[in-house]
């Protein structure tokens, strides 16, 4: 096996036009504590078409992509084992977080927020592709793993698609329940039933609640939810005036709300919608905001008269994707992560995947170079 000279990649160079093919070399020689891997399976997340948009503020151009499994082709001097302490070896199929926190700053080390490091970069996000090492994102033939990367060897019985299919929604969600707590008996109330929701619902229904209801659309989302255990789903195409589904919700809840509301939609309308849903001195999370969908109306009375505690959760760290590989070997037979990858595109076809995501019908696209 002998790695070739160029590459090629994906590559945003202009917001809100197509995604344009270009050919990169591959470093010669790898950095300590650097690796090299050849893409297998890349994720098209809901950030990457706000990203494409432009809607948050990135330096072009990018490959995009920042869900990425890929195979080990070159290790640099001194990368021998992977975060868990796991021997890593040329050819050993590898998952890695997507951001890097410095260990040393206010937030990571006095304040142990380490997902608000201030010198985190994020792979498919944060780094230009017209310099050296180029391959900084999934939507490309191979990816560089820069010195300091958070590299996770998979399981071999762990399917690719399991991996990508979870994505970065499923360490999202991992962290902000973490966050959030879920107790033994709690009623959840999962809003969104895109990547994010469902993962939600995945570790809501392992975390002891009794009862999992969620809401969201189209009805090809909500049969997920139902293939992933949710007790109850409501329709938001089918029940469309917020107050119909408040009265839903706590007509499922002995008229009281759920214990625990987890915000996983995007919409600044939903937050105050969601809070209505929630038990007095229950917890309200809001997760589905990592792009800054502006400001909504919101009575703050709510909060005082409920008791409510609000809790925000932004990306993850290195143990909760530790944790989301356990999870998903653990439960394979119970969650059927690999089914949310549903439409497989090549690198030469990164628009229509982007396209078909952006129409938020499909499960989840990947590229598959
Ligand atoms: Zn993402
Ligand atoms: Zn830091």
């Amino acid at each position: 096996m002998s790695t070739p000279r160029t590459a090629r990649a994906s590559v945003l160079e202009r917001f809100n036009a197509p995604l344009t093919v270009r050919e990169y070399p591959l470093p010669r020689e790898l950095e300590a504590g650097a690796a090299l891997v050849k893409t297998e399976m890349a994720g098209i997340c809901g950030t990457d078409v706000h990203l494409w948009k432009g809607e948050l503020p990135i330096t072009l151009p990018v490959i995009l992509g920042h869900e990425t499994v890929g195979r080990i082709e070159q290790l640099g001097p001194g990368l021998e084992i992977d975060w868990s302490g796991q021997p890593l070896r040329i050819g050993d199929r590898v998952a890695w977080t997507s951001a890097t926190s410095c260990g040393k700053c206010y937030f990571c080390a006095e304040k142990r927020q380490p997902t608000r490091c201030p010198h985190r970069r994020a792979y498919g996000i944060g780094y230009r592709c017209d310099q050296p090492p180029h391959f900084l994102g999934g939507y490309a033939e191979y990816h560089y793993l820069r010195p300091g990367v958070n590299v996770f060897r998979l399981p071999d019985d762990l399917d690719t698609a399991f991996v990508v299919g979870a994505g970065c929604a499923l360490v999202t969600a991992i962290h902000g329940i973490e966050r959030t707590g879920i107790e033994w008996q709690d009623t959840v109330l999962v809003q969104g039933a895109g990547p994010v929701g469902i993962s939600a619902l995945a570790i809501a229904k392992t975390s002891g609640a009794s009862k999992v209801i969620v809401i969201g659309g189209p009805a090809s989302r909500l049969e997920m939810a139902r293939r992933f255990g949710a007790d109850h789903v409501i329709d938001i195409d089918k029940v469309r005036e917020p107050a119909a589904r408040i009265d839903a919700v706590r007509g499922l809840t002995g008229g009281y709300g759920a214990d625990a509301v987890l915000e996983c939609v995007g919409q600044p309308a939903a937050v105050a919608e969601g809070m209505e849903m929630c038990r007095d001195g229950g917890r309200y999370l809001v997760l589905g905001h990592y792009c800054d969908a502006g400001p909504t109306a919101l009575n703050p009375h709510v909060i005082t008269r409920k008791q409510l505690r609000v809790i925000g959760s932004w990306s993850s760290e290195p143990r909760h994707m530790k944790a989301a590989i356990e999870f998903l070997q653990a439960t394979r037979d119970l969650f059927p992560f690999d089914q949310m990858v549903s439409h497989r595109f090549n690198v030469d076809r990164c628009n229509e995947a982007l396209a078909t995501t952006a129409a938020w019908n499909c499960a989840k696209s990947v590229i598959v170079p």
